[in-house]
């Protein structure tokens, strides 16, 4: 899959006002150039940052938002008032934009030049008061957006910049996203439901269901060369367990295997999905549940839900490319089995099979094991351990009127041993602030079982992202309080029925 930011652009607003004279627009257009310059060079902001000429009127401010609108490589729109840019001339413009907006309060200088300062500089530089102007004008009209303030050479600024582009370029891929089911929900499981209407209309994602056996059918459609191939590629990526290898008494379950990568690519390429969900309960004439297959795809930037979980496919998907080029990954998670070691409590955290392999660093080894459900042969998996470091877990839930995003800070630490026996691949964390605010607070919220666990987005590019849908965001981190997360989540149920309006 190609990168997601490659053929990407956020594009650089200046907005000024004609009534300083053409000197005054040069000046603006050369500082407002070099601004932009500085986003477009920092490392921290993924995507190519392209300066626009200088706005000063209505229609030219409605023209470049409509053109930001219908140009699919433009994640988003960058403003930042270099002048005083009277704001009733941004109203049209920004009731015409439909693209991620970020309000950038930024200034040409870091100092002030005291022993020079005129009042030509004062007229240049007063973003102090323009943005202000151009802030008051988006309360008003209550539009979606990000708020930045501070120097272009303060790396903390670049870096919430590069989140925000992060955060639309997720809105931009669940937009893109079509996605493909596999089978429905797991029989009887509530939390997986979820209205698929409502997603695209609130998400962009389309959801649709494929014949099962149309999968099988791919998977037996793959040539025996290719997958002499793709086994060659696990005996020299993966440490592959003997009895698996070529010459090894089960070598055929890992030909499956491979088979399975080979017809589910084929067949999610065929569709143009970047997301997708198995269930073990509709196997069709598939021989084993795929594991590997799905790790490995997972891996190249698919989003993956398990059990019909079509919802956290796409948080997957999402979480791929706001993380690209990140360390770390994401992965489809489900909170297993707790050590409640007083003050150390943990959480084991794997599935049946599906763990993405871009939680780790370390070599995965490749095994084959029994399932107990699912009545098939024995699947083939990748087992290892996420690495240790900061992450977030994300479920996205139906609750009826509208989706819930629920978050809780993690950290991710080594297991305490080596668990032999454990024939998956797993994650362990602590959770923010601890265990029981985070559980207690998880259960209230209805938070799901399944996740996406990402180590390379963090929060700020969920916050990003739920802020553009307009999706509520219920956060577990340092500083939450079981008693105030209950009363926020009776204010949202307020709130967001009177937000959504009748
Ligand atoms: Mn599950």
């Amino acid at each position: 899959m190609t990168t997601p930011y490659a053929d990407r652009e956020v594009w650089f607003l200046t907005g000024s006002q004609h009534l300083y004279g053409p000197e005054v627009l040069d000046q603006v257009a050369a500082q407002s150039q070099e601004i932009a310059r500085a986003l477009d060079a920092a490392d921290a902001v993924p995507a190519p940052v392209v300066w626009k000429p200088v706005l000063a009127d209505s229609t030219t401010i409605r023209r470049v938002m409509l053109e930001a609108n219908a140009d699919d490589r433009v994640l988003g729109v960058v403003t930042w008032m270099h002048t005083f840019s009277p704001s009733k001339m941004w109203i049209a413009g920004l009731d015409a934009l439909r693209k991620p907006l970020l309000h950038l309060h930024t200034q040409a200088n870091v100092e002030l030049p005291w022993a020079t300062i005129d009042f030509d500089f004062m007229n240049l530089n007063q973003a102090a008061h323009g943005d202000r102007e151009h802030g008051y004008v988006h309360a008003r009209m209550n539009t979606t957006r990000t708020t930045v303030a501070g120097h272009v050479s303060d790396p903390s600024v670049l870096a919430r910049v590069g989140t925000w582009v992060r955060g639309a370029a997720g809105w931009a891929a669940l937009h893109e996203l079509r996605l493909a089911r596999f089978g429905d929900n797991m029989r009887d499981v509530a939390v997986t439901e979820g209205d698929k209407t409502e997603a695209e209309i609130r998400f962009g994602i389309s959801t649709n269901t494929w014949a099962v056996n149309e999968l099988a059918a791919a998977v037996d459609a793959a040539a025996d060369a290719d997958v002499d191939v793709l086994v060659r590629e696990y005996e020299t990526d993966y440490d592959v367990e003997p009895q698996l290898r070529r010459g090894g008494e089960r070598h055929e379950s890992l030909r499956y295997a491979a088979r399975q990568e080979l017809g589910l690519l084929a067949k999610l390429e065929s569709l143009g999905a970047k997301a997708f969900t198995t269930s073990f309960e509709d196997l069709g004439g598939l021989r084993q549940l795929p594991g590997l297959a799905v790790q490995r795809l997972m891996a190249r930037g698919y989003g993956f839900g398990a059990e019909g979980d079509w919802k956290t496919a796409a948080l997957v998907r999402a979480a791929k490319v706001m993380g690209e080029g990140l360390p770390g990954g994401a992965s489809l998670m489900e909170d297993y089995t707790y050590d409640l070691t007083p003050g150390d409590e943990l959480v084991l955290g794997a599935h049946m099979l599906e763990v993405c392999p871009s939680l780790t660093t370390s070599t995965p080894r490749i095994e084959v094991h029994p399932l107990g459900i699912g009545g098939r042969e024995d699947p083939v998996r990748m087992v290892f351990q996420a690495d240790p470091g900061p992450g977030v877990v994300v479920s996205l839930a139906d609750v009826r009127d509208r989706f819930r995003l629920t978050a809780n800070v993690v950290d991710l630490v080594d297991a305490r041993g080596e668990l032999p026996h454990l024939p998956v691949a797993r994650a362990v964390w602590k959770p923010r602030p601890d265990f029981t605010t985070s559980a207690e607070s998880w259960l209230l919220a209805g938070g799901a079982h399944h996740t996406v666990l990402s180590t390379a987005a963090g929060l700020d590019a969920f916050r990003v992202l739920a802020r553009i849908a307009r999706v509520e965001l219920l956060t577990i981190e340092d500083g939450t309080t079981v008693d105030r997360f209950e009363r926020e989540l009776q204010w949202n149920q307020a709130y967001y029925r009177l937000a959504g309006g009748l």
